[in-house]
């Protein structure tokens, strides 16, 4: 599918319409400022990222919750060497949602373990293939190695507590389950979309990025984190067609805006999902909302709605 006439540059509005100081604090990434050291921003950005979804106001302190656990260690990456079960158990009175502290408790000893054997940025760049169309295969099989982890940290538990030990990756709990989701399973997997972005993209330089660019990997291969809102206003530009919240549809997402950006197809992220988050979209059509949008001429809903004849935006669910 073709991407309409001008989309380049009316998300470039879209963008620039967005205040840097407003792109950080509106993204869990300033939780991160507190850290100056790579192997400690990477690995909170892991616990951030895993908890970036639903309310801001309710996961940014459960985030900054689970930080203070591991600065209370020296910081992340201290509270992950020398590991033991009993480390985790900080973390035990935490919950978001449906991630209890269990959760986070396994997802810090299946990183502490992996982290062992060859520190993160290490392994993701090391699963990076050139000859691969996006980042998608290379965190697959990183997130393959975080479940074996996850496994032996939940059979360390359960052989501590004097528990059966869990049979399999079946058997864990549901919420560190959907922390460790895969790509080749079908998931968006979103939120470690959402984390590559921040280690692999480099900041913008008119000041206030919210990336960090510390790995050496590509930001062409980057797969947007898609949300409902990024889904959503994907379909009224013509980047996808497809009503499912699958990690296929966020290749096509990405694919599209390639098209337009080799080089930094992710640039607008952030500015759609702002554009949906901040109530600046709604999907209603209406002069209070759509003449001040930067997107008002490539938007199919807007002209739908106009009664010009173009198709609306696919049905689509909203996804985790
Ligand atoms: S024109 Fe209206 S419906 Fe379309 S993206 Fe803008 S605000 Fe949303």
């Amino acid at each position: 599918m073709g991407a309409p006439d001008g989309l380049a540059d009316a998300l470039d509005a879209l963008l620039a319409g967005t205040a840097p100081a407003d792109r950080l604090a509106a993204d869990p990434l300033h939780l991160l400022a507190r850290y100056t050291a790579h192997e400690d921003i990477a690995l909170a950005a892991v616990f951030v990222s895993a908890l970036s979804f639903g309310r801001v106001a309710a996961f940014l302190p459960v985030a900054s919750a689970v930080l203070d656990v591991a600065d209370a260690h020296g910081g992340p990456a201290a509270y992950l060497r020398g590991w033991t079960p009993d480390r985790g158990d900080g973390l035990l009175p935490l919950q978001h949602r449906w991630v209890r502290g269990v959760d986070l408790a396994l997802l810090a000893g299946a990183l502490a373990r992996a982290e062992a054997a060859q520190p993160l940025g290490a392994r993701v760049v090391a699963a990076w293939r050139p000859d691969e169309a996006d980042l998608g295969p290379a965190l697959d099989r990183v997130i393959l190695t975080l479940r074996g982890a996850a496994v032996d940290e939940a059979r360390a538990r359960a052989e501590r507590a004097g528990e059966a030990a869990p049979a399999g990756w079946s058997a864990l709990p549901r919420g560190l389950r959907s922390l460790l989701c895969r790509p080749a399973e079908g998931s968006a997997c979103k939120r470690w979309c959402m984390f590559l972005r921040w280690m692999v993209r480099l900041p913008d330089p008119q000041g206030g990025g919210v990336d960090l660019g510390l790995w050496p990997l590509p930001a062409s291969a980057l797969v947007i984190p898609l949300d409902t809102h990024v889904h959503r206003l994907a379909g009224y530009l013509g980047l996808t067609t497809r009503g499912d919240g699958s990690f296929r549809t966020a290749q096509e997402i990405t694919a599209a805006l390639r098209r337009l950006r080799p080089d930094d197809p992710l640039r607008w992220d952030f500015a759609l999902a702002h554009h949906g988050i901040s109530g600046a979209c709604t999907g209603e059509v209406s002069p209070r909302r759509c003449d001040p949008c930067a997107l008002r001429l490539q938007c199919a809903n807007r002209r739908a709605a106009a009664g010009d004849g173009l198709a609306g935006p696919p049905d689509r669910t909203e996804r985790g």
